[in-house]
């Protein structure tokens, strides 16, 4: 297949907003795209040449992009530059600046599909001195080839922004409606072998069938069971006949896979990050007894010193970490707590219900204080018992309760109603005043995102900045309380003090409502304090910066939330 046919139907799917419509073009072009490229394609479409699961990655960013296409055309990196920060899309720049390169190399070769594929996934492999310029190589061969529009889809592709408006919804109906096989039978297959390209072929080849019997497989992440939010513990115990309620532990979720003498470790977002702990490995060693299974639970990161849970950034910095494992391995510890388990011996144990579950994991799992044990668990339907349990819980430093259905099956990738409740305290919303903000490229240019927040020094009268908010921030207006970019954008220009690069500093006039899951201790803002998930509730032009939160307030919240008042 021509690489044209694509970047034609990317170019089609950019310029249709309906899903309906995407989904047909999708669906037609997955109809006549020979089996032997199908997954190739598939994935393509989704803008990637791996499935999200693997650890494979492009690794080019935006500064090797600009060499590469200046390689490619024999243009300034400057003159690119410049166009990028027009747009900032240096896939719309190199459709621009290749246009006028084009006349003299008219006449060459049509660049086929899987010629960029193979040039795509060798990227990846390169790694090491010199892995720079054989990357820009690799991507500069196929500039070299490509036509305008097949080359704004490339540098797109390799930046892994493609930007044509394809979720994984309208991709899993594609699959449905090119082979005549039910989305649902297409999703369920998906959540236990998730990389649409392998499922577009099963469904070709087997139908519905075939997808019936996809099965998890050992090695391969699955689309992990979710919490939804329950209103109240109250609420939550008396949706279950049978409740079970468990620690909410904050941490990072963590698959762990066995097959004998080997271990995997998935994310919920379907992430490898075996590599990067070792550590947790050797425990599992020791501790999992089965010869093959797959358990999951919750990975903390552990004080030393404390012995208390560390907030979730110190987890994140071991899974970001790429060298030095061992060291950090030793600085920050995990303990896992294990919750569930869904395959043992050969045997997938989604359909029992969590109460046989729970007795298959306490088999399995052989407890080792401070590293692995099995989360923490109270059968009762009685509320007093189960508040008493949740104190208990936020006083360990953790986030909650999650109330189980003990007759529940394991559903993967849902938030299914019967299945788990997490119950977390509400935390007061905060006023803070917009200090900064960065311009925002792509979609997004010509606006300002990632709004920096500031609370108050009652001392000193100074703002200090305790987090940046990206969320609650609509892109187009559904209601008329509904709060823009553009409006945003608006409303704080006039503010702006200095620039420099794509961030602004603005002074502080404009007080926001901000609500957010939680506060974190933090070395990188002035306030030492970092809202996680902050969302924009609503301007508060009823008041100015004198009125803000203080951080006193902060520090407030921090304590109760943490249970340690
Ligand atoms: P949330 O991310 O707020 O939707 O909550 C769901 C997440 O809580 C899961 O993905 C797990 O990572 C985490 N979690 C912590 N403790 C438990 C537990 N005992 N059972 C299930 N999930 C848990």
């Amino acid at each position: 297949m021509k690489y044209s046919v694509l970047a034609d139907n990317y170019e089609k799917l950019e310029s249709t907003s309906g899903k309906i419509e995407k989904t047909n073009i999708i669906s037609k072009l997955l109809k006549k795209t020979p089996t032997k490229i199908l997954s190739k394609v598939v994935l393509l479409l989704s803008g990637k040449v791996f499935p999200a699961w693997s650890e494979e990655e492009l690794g080019v960013a935006n500064q090797l992009m600009i060499k590469s296409i200046s390689k490619a055309y024999g243009i300034n990196e400057k003159e690119i530059v410049k166009e990028f920060k027009k747009t900032g899309d240096l896939g719309l720049v190199v459709e621009k600046l290749s246009k006028s390169k084009k006349q003299t190399t008219l006449g060459t070769r049509e660049l086929d599909m899987e010629k960029v594929f193979e040039n795509l996934q060798l990227i990846s492999k390169q790694t090491g001195s010199g892995s720079q310029d054989r990357k820009m190589n690799l991507i500069a061969e196929l500039l070299t080839q490509a036509k305008p529009k097949e080359a704004k889809y490339i540098v797109r592709t390799v930046l892994g922004q493609l930007r044509i408006g394809v979720a994984e919804g309208i991709i899993r109906d594609a699959v449905a409606g090119a082979f005549n096989v039910s989305a649902k039978a297409v999703e369920n297959a998906w959540f236990l072998n998730p990389d649409y390209g392998e499922i577009a072929k099963i469904a070709k080849e087997k139908g519905e069938k075939g997808l019936k019997k996809v099965k998890v497989e050992i090695g391969r992440p699955i689309v992990v069971l979710l919490a939804e939010k329950a209103p109240s513990l109250k609420d939550a115990l008396s949706s279950f006949d049978e409740s079970a309620s468990e620690y909410k532990y904050d941490g990072a979720r963590m698959l762990v896979h066995k097959k004998d003498d080997k271990f995997w470790i998935f994310t919920r977002r379907l992430e490898n990050i075996t590599k990067a702990f070792p550590d947790v490995i050797e425990v599992c060693k020791e501790s999992l007894k089965a010869k093959e299974c797959i358990v999951d639970g919750e990975g903390l990161a552990i004080d030393k010193k404390t012995g208390k849970p560390l907030p979730f950034q110190s987890l994140s910095q071991r899974i970001k970490r790429k060298y030095d494992i061992r060291k950090i391995s030793k600085e920050i510890p995990i303990e896992l707590n294990f919750f569930d388990i869904i395959y043992l011996n050969g045997k997938p144990l989604f359909d029992l219900p969590l109460k046989q579950r729970r007795k298959l994991l306490a088999k399995t799992v052989k407890e080792m204080p401070g590293k692995v044990q099995l989360a923490k668990q109270l059968v009762t339907n009685d509320l007093k018992k189960a508040d008493k349990f949740y104190k208990r819980a936020l006083k360990a430093g953790q986030e909650g309760l999650i109330v189980k259905n003990l007759q529940a099956k394991y559903q993967p990738g849902r938030r299914v109603a019967g299945g788990w409740l997490k119950v977390k305290p509400v935390l007061e919303s905060l006023d803070l005043v917009i200090i900064g903000a960065t311009w925002g490229t792509g979609k997004r240019a010509g606006w300002l995102g990632s709004f920096i927040l500031a609370c108050r020094d009652p001392n000193t009268g100074d703002f200090l900045e305790c987090g940046m908010l990206g969320t609650g921030v609509k892109e187009k207006k559904s209601t008329s309380k509904d709060i823009t970019f553009k409006d945003l954008t608006e409303i704080l220009k006039p503010h702006i003090e200095s620039e420099k690069g794509n961030k602004v500093k603005i002074k502080p006039k404009i007080v926001i409502e901000v609500a957010y899951e939680e506060i974190q201790k933090s070395p990188t803002y002035s306030s030492g304090y970092a809202l996680r998930f902050p969302r924009l509730l609503r301007v508060r032009w009823d008041m100015g910066p004198a009125g803000i939160d203080a951080l006193e307030r902060i520090e407030r919240i921090f304590k109760i939330q943490k249970g340690r008042k």
